[in-house]
């Protein structure tokens, strides 16, 4: 979709440092972390929201999420971690192209806001 700056970076027109990839998803950095490690699993095909995204992607869906967290446990040392998925923009969605947040969390450490 054109002026859609995830289409861009999944049509590789913007580069980006890939975590992970299948057939449907991706995942990198978050441009502005709000906490070291924060990662965005991204559609490659245009969809809007989770609403729009086809069932039969969530096994994908599933995999990329769980292939990019185990990456990132690798690298930071976090015990655990949060999906955020913003739809609409009364939910705080600012990138109309449906991605997930990956937050890294630890014990005592702090509470990043995306939404
Ligand atoms: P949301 O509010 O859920 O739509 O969040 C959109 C997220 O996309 C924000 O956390 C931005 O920092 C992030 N973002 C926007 N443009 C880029 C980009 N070119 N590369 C990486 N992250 C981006
Ligand atoms: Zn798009």
């Amino acid at each position: 979709m054109e002026d859609c700056i995830f289409c861009k970076i999944a049509e590789g027109k913007i580069p980006s440092d890939k975590i992970y990839e299948n057939d449907n998803f991706f995942s990198i950095s978050d441009a502005n972390q709000q906490i070291e490690g924060h990662s965005l699993v991204i559609s490659k095909k245009h969809f809007e929201t989770s609403l729009d995204l086809p069932t039969t992607l969530g096994a994908e869906l599933l995999d990329c999420i769980k292939k990019t967290v185990l990456k990132l446990v690798d690298k930071y040392e976090w015990e655990g971690f949060n999906i955020v998925n913003n739809n609409f923009e009364c939910a705080g969605q600012i990138v109309k192209h449906v991605h997930f947040h990956i937050l890294p969390r630890k014990k005592g450490g702090k509470t990043p806001r995306v939404y």
